[in-house]
């Protein structure tokens, strides 16, 4: 749940960030000619790159958003992850290092795709019984959101 958070947080910090420009845009508008655009983007440019401390919490938009954001979170991300079993195509087991397919989105135990490339640098057909993706063993990496699945996915098959 942690790494959600985070996600949804980064993606509340770039909405707040938009919204701000575009207030700040209006702002400007009295005065003659603006590039609308350019002085949106160069705003939001600039809110990305200082740590600022815009009040959204007050904003009527940002509370709805928020509203529906854990509408969400106490819902439908709840089922999907618990959805997601963690199994390699090809031992069938549990996986314990997880590696994406960087081609396809599968995704593999670290040891078990290795084991597929062991002595050769050539394209394997993606072990996903129907996946036509040829993968070669420069695709296969590890990937910060599904590492973080993956940790949450640990801890809720341990609760249970
Ligand atoms: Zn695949």
């Amino acid at each position: 749940m942690m790494g959600v958070m985070k996600e949804v947080c980064q993606l509340n910090q770039n909405f707040a960030d938009q919204k701000k420009a575009l207030h700040w845009c209006q702002n400007v508008q009295d005065t003659e000619e603006v590039d609308y655009e350019a002085e949106y983007k160069k705003k939001l440019a600039d809110l990305k790159k200082g740590n600022n401390k815009y009040p959204v919490e007050n904003d009527e938009l940002f509370k709805g958003f928020m509203e529906r954001v854990d509408d969400l979170c106490s819902n439908d991300f709840e089922v999907e992850e618990s959805d997601m079993n963690f199994l390699d195509p090809i031992t069938k087991q549990t996986i314990k290092q997880p590696v994406k397919s960087q081609i396809c989105g599968h995704i593999f135990d670290r040891d078990s795709i290795d084991s597929m490339f062991r002595g050769r640098d050539t394209h394997i057909r993606c072990p996903y019984v129907g996946c036509p993706n040829k993968l070669r063993k420069k695709d296969i990496q590890e990937d910060k959101h599904l590492s973080q699945k993956f940790e949450r996915f640990l801890l809720s098959s341990q609760a249970k």
